[in-house]
């Protein structure tokens, strides 16, 4: 890398830590390392797969603009999990110890440690009392229409139950892509559960279930930890798709067995199914898919317009004389497509806009100030089991032939294409791709990818077939 490659990432660096702060930097990013910059994008690496998914699902855009503002020409930043064999960090892939220690406080650990597992006392207190919770996610602001009026049926259910109560779905599973709901709907059941009855509500994120139970082992508090988890009424877990380590997911499986066998309430939600939490123990994902397994899906414009209402009603406690007139809110409900936060984010815009200006909102302020929110509409989330049903339907073959390992080059072809678009239109890595097609090897992924994309080139059939498929999956 040249100096002038590494000064511009220090910069870089720079302007990301004084934009998230000094713990958020330490816990995410110290240890993202830049591997290239080539015309429009960025390639960094980060050294597990858990820091790799938390940034991309919380910090990507946050990058990207640290970038941008550096070099405008940037459109695109890519982080991968670089290899625990690279010489240039050999001592930082060593696993932290989770053997029991005498004594939990321990003054020296290095600052790689505390980067990760952060402060390990506290957090076993902090992990029994659960992660903390947001007062404006209630039932009560949560507007519902036709894509979460199950989820949101089933978890007030939930939240109503009495202490004795027969369970009726056990685990309740809900999934969604990211700002849908998913967090607001787990934290309404929360705090509806915790309030007027006498049952114990828990909420906890994946993480801090995670870090949580790492830090109870150091401590040798492991058993306490369990025992408080089994002594609770209902377990909350958010963002499951986090759950990370073989440890971990044991206790996991442990958890939610000892939870539902003594009929208490658990509820789940994460950005996929339960079927595709690949780096979960199969026990554990048929358990997760053996009680309701509910999807909650984009959000309609009439559910966006509720929304924004309900975010206007909210800011207008505290802000009497904000004002959005119908117009507006229906030129956002329009064109805001992408999920939740958006809608927050562009209802806090305009607020700001006019209480710093002292100015009315007006349809062109509005057009103005969320012009970079307003994006082409969400794909669909396309799955693997799809692209393998639809592409053993175009070419005539089953989907066990996709994954047996026949080699005849009618059997062949499909399963190369159906590889290529397993790793084009989904984010699955590949192994997992090769995993998901009968226990192949990444490279074998490789090859089909490398293959059908140079073929596409070339072949006008082929390429008609690719583009049929994909319009298909579209649908
Ligand atoms: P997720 O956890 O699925 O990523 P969140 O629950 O964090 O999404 O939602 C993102 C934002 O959108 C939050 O501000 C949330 O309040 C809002 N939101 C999403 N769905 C609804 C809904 N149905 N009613 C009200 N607000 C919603
Ligand atoms: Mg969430």
């Amino acid at each position: 890398m040249s100096n002038m490659e590494q000064d511009r990432w220090s910069r870089v660096k720079g302007r990301l830590r004084s934009s998230v702060g000094e713990d958020v930097y330490s816990s995410w990013f110290a240890r993202m390392d830049l591997e290239s910059v080539q015309d429009e994008s960025v390639h960094l690496s980060v050294p597990t797969r858990f820091l790799k998914s938390w940034i991309q699902a919380h910090y990507a855009e946050r990058v990207l603009t640290c970038w941008q503002a550096e070099m405008p020409e940037v459109h695109r930043v890519d982080v991968t999990v670089r290899s625990a064999m690279r010489v240039a960090a050999p001592a930082k892939e060593t696993p932290a110890p989770i053997a029991p220690r005498p004594e939990g406080r321990d003054g020296r650990a290095s600052s790689e440690l505390r980067a990760t597992a952060i402060a390990p006392v506290s957090a076993t207190h902090e992990a029994l009392g659960g992660s903390p919770l947001d007062p404006r996610l209630t039932f009560g602001s949560f507007v519902t229409g036709r894509s979460n009026t199950l989820a949101h049926a089933a978890a007030r259910q939930v939240a109503e139950g009495r202490r004795g109560d027969s369970v009726m779905f056990n685990p309740l599973y809900i999934h969604a892509g990211v700002g849908l709901g998913k967090t607001h709907l787990l934290q309404a059941v929360t705090w509806a559960g915790n309030s007027g009855t006498e049952r114990k509500v828990l909420y906890l994120t994946a993480e801090k279930f995670m870090y949580g139970f790492v830090a109870a082992l150091k401590t040798q508090t492991a058993l306490a930890f369990k025992e408080a988890l089994r002594g609770i009424d209902v377990l909350v877990i958010d963002d499951l798709q986090f759950l990370q380590g073989k440890t971990t997911q044991a206790e996991f499986c442990h958890t939610l067995n000892a939870l539902i066998d003594a009929g208490r309430q658990v509820v789940i939600a994460a950005d996929r199914p339960p079927s595709d939490l690949e780096s979960l123990d199969e026990r554990v994902r048929s358990r997760l898919a053996g009680g309701l397994v509910v999807e909650m899906g984009s959000l309609g414009e009439e559910l966006r317009l509720g929304i924004l209402k309900s975010r206007v009603a909210a800011a207008r406690a505290h802000h009497a004389s904000f004002e959005v007139p119908a117009p507006v809110l229906d030129y956002l409900a329009r064109t805001i497509t992408h999920n939740g936060r958006d809608l927050e984010g562009a209802i806090n815009r305009l607020l700001a806009h006019s209480k710093l200006n002292a100015t009315p909102v007006t349809l062109e302020m509005a057009e103005r100030e969320v012009r970079d929110l307003v994006r082409p509409m969400e794909p669909k989330r396309i799955k693997i089991e799809d692209i393998q049903r639809v592409v053993a339907r175009q070419y005539n073959v089953s989907r066990s032939d996709l994954l047996s390992s026949r080699r005849t080059a009618n059997v062949v072809r499909p399963r190369q294409v159906a590889m290529y678009l397993a790793k084009t239109l989904t984010l699955r890595s590949l192994p997992e791709i090769g995993r998901r097609f009968g226990g192949r090897d990444h490279t074998t992924v490789l090859h089909a990818v490398r293959t059908i994309e140079a073929l596409v080139g070339k072949d006008v059939t082929l390429q008609d077939e690719v583009e049929s498929l994909k319009r298909q999956l579209a649908e």
